[in-house]
């Protein structure tokens, strides 16, 4: 058993402590919304589609200034080797709010006053940062949509495991009994502007710092990833 005691010296997969884990990303995987993407990160997979910009219902919910973004996080029932119940929990509601907050500030609705566009995001299969990957793959689907937008929206997890900080912490990182902690970060590179983060568990304020470095870092690698794949759409014609 890992405790806290052990440091972390290597990482289990061998990645160096910057190193993400392999990325794949593509857009237009969903034929029948109007921008979709799929976006992989070691075994965490992630599928967004968009729909809209479409009239809101009901009429009071409508903003005449400009339209609205609607997201819904789900984890599929069988992502996991523990089968998850299906339906909204708290954490797919927290999820969805921080998402929504995570890629508001890409997105320049002002031309779509009383409609909303939906992104629905669905984890098909996980090994940690969901969340991330989520809203890795909801920023390409919305400009695969052709939705005006300020900037890409990039994520990644960044934390602190057996001691070392590290980035794309997976599942077994997250769960290095006592010695783990875990901080979700969204980053508009071109804003340089952070628009998500989280911390679960505890680190000094110098490490925290270091881990926003570090995935700031990372965020442009995984930037490089979402250009391609939305260059790769208009090269395949
Ligand atoms: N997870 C799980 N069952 C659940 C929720 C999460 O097995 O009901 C796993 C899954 O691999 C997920 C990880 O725990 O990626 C970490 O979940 P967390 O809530 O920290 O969010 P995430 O890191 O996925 O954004």
């Amino acid at each position: 058993m890992v405790t806290a005691t052990n440091a972390y010296n290597k990482r289990m997969d061998g990645r160096n402590f910057d190193e993400l884990r392999e990325i794949e990303a593509k857009v237009g995987v969903v034929k029948s919304a109007d921008g979709s993407a799929m976006f992989k990160i070691g075994d965490t997979i992630a599928i967004a589609a968009v729909r809209g910009p479409r009239d809101l219902y009901p009429r009071f919910m409508q903003n005449p200034k400009g339209g609205i973004l609607r997201c819904s996080y789900n984890m599929m029932s069988f992502s996991v080797d523990e089968r998850i119940r299906p339906g909204p929990s708290r954490r797919s509601r927290e999820i969805t709010l921080v998402t929504e907050n995570a890629l508001m500030p890409a997105v320049d609705l002002s031309e779509f006053p009383n409609s909303v566009v939906d992104v629905f995001i669905e984890i098909v299969q996980a090994d940690a940062g969901t969340r991330c990957a989520g809203i890795c793959a909801a920023s390409l689907a919305l400009a695969d949509a052709g939705i005006p937008m300020r900037d890409l929206v990039c994520a990644v997890s960044v934390g602190k495991v057996g001691g070392k900080i590290l980035v794309d912490l997976n599942k077994y990182e997250e769960d290095y009994e006592d010695g783990s902690s875990d901080m979700p970060v969204a980053f508009l590179p071109r804003r340089n502007e952070i628009s998500l983060l989280q911390l679960d568990g505890g680190m000094k304020k110098e490490e925290i710092l270091n881990a926003l470095e570090l995935a700031k870092k990372s965020c442009v690698e995984i930037l490089e990833v979402q250009r391609n794949a939305l260059m790769g759409k208009y090269k395949n014609g």
